[in-house]
Parts: structure tokens; sequence; C-alpha cells
């Protein structure tokens, strides 16, 4: 079964969650199967491979393209550990305000109503590193943005931007742009 159809059958629509006019994509029953985690996690972790604008960056065949792995709270954490594990990089979590204990930077973004805060420690991302960056879902794309701009700011090279699924109706990728989306499911 294509990877794309077995996330979608798992995935359960929850209509007017978390506000009315949502509908929510609730992908832990995905997570929760071992085979489609386990293939989620190689197809995340596989942007370098498939994408030939990202292979131009990657040294070789041992190489995926970056070294280090950056997550969002909170169901990025989950994905972005295997992945870094599942490559053999680190991985790094970038955090709702207030969380990390050392010194960070943070970036403002807007939500749907008013404004949220991502935090990442200052001294997480090496100047130059590559680093893919990883979330469950891209809807409008302020989430990914704004993490984007806490890895940039740190002289970070952001390879790709890997998600289970792209909500292609709320246009994330463009807000994105140019950094490449690595979709493994467009809804
Ligand atoms: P954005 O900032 O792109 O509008 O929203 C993306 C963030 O909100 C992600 O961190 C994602 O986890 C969460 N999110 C937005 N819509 C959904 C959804 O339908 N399902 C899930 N699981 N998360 C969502």
């Amino acid at each position: 079964q294509p990877l794309d159809e077995l996330i979608a059958s798992l995935t359960v629509d929850i209509p007017d969650h978390p506000e009315p006019g949502v509908l929510f994509r609730d992908l832990t029953p995905v997570f929760a199967d071992g085979p489609a985690f386990g293939r989620m996690v190689r197809g995340l972790a596989a942007p370098a491979v498939s994408d030939p604008r990202v292979a131009a960056v990657a040294g070789g065949a041992d190489d995926p393209g970056y070294d280090v792995v950056v997550g969002v709270e909170a169901r990025g954490f989950l994905l972005a550990a295997a992945v870094a594990y599942h490559r053999g990089v680190g991985v790094v979590p970038v955090r709702k305000a207030g969380k990390l204990p050392r010194e960070r930077i943070a970036a403002d973004y807007s939500l749907e109503y008013g404004t949220a805060t991502l935090e990442l420690h200052a001294d997480s991302i090496r100047p130059g590193a590559r680093v893919l960056v990883v979330d469950d879902v891209l809807a409008t794309g302020g989430t990914l943005g704004a993490t984007v701009g806490l890895v940039e700011q740190l002289g970070g090279v952001v390879t790709a931007v890997s998600v289970v699924v792209e909500l292609v109706a709320l246009a994330g990728r463009e807000r994105l742009s140019p950094h490449t989306v690595h979709a493994l499911w467009t809804a």
C-alpha cells in the first residue's frame, strides 16, 4: 500500500476541533501503528534522496543532507527524535515559550486568533549546520515559518522541512518558500 494511502487510512478527522470550523487531522493512530510509524519516519528522513534540490547539498550516499534534526513541540518531538536516531544525527527541540532553561532566542508568529512564541536554545545550532525541520502537520505555515527563522537566526542552513501531512488549501508551502517542503501526504 502506498504510504500516503496508509497514512490517510489511519488518520482520524475530528470536525470542529479545537474550535468550530476546523477539521482537525488526528495522526496519533498512525504513530501507534508500528509498521506505519516506521515507514513514516523513514519517509520523513528521506528528503535528501528524493528531492534533487536537496540531493545537491548532500555529500554522498551516507550523508542524509543534514547534520541535525529540529523538532517542533509537541508532536514534532515524537517524529524528530525517531528520524534523528534513524539517520544517526542529533535532535534539537523548538519549544513553546518559557520551557527552555538556558539562553534562548524567540520568534513570535500569528495564529488564527492572536500570536504565539517559539524558542530555541541559542547554542543549539552550530553556524553552517545543515538542518532538517520536522513536524506532523503543515497548515498555514506559521509554526514552521517561525521555526525556520529561528534556525536561520543561529546560522543554520535548512535542508528541507519534512511533514507527515500538508493541508494544501492553507498554502503553508508558499509561506515557507523558497525552502523545500517534503510532505508524505497532501490533504
Ligand atoms: P500552522 O502554524 O502551519 O498553521 O499549524 C501547524 C501547527 O499546528 C503544527 O504544529 C501542527 O501540529 C498543528 N496543527 C494544525 N492543524 C492541525 C491538524 O489538523 N492536526 C494536527 N495534528 N495538528 C495540527
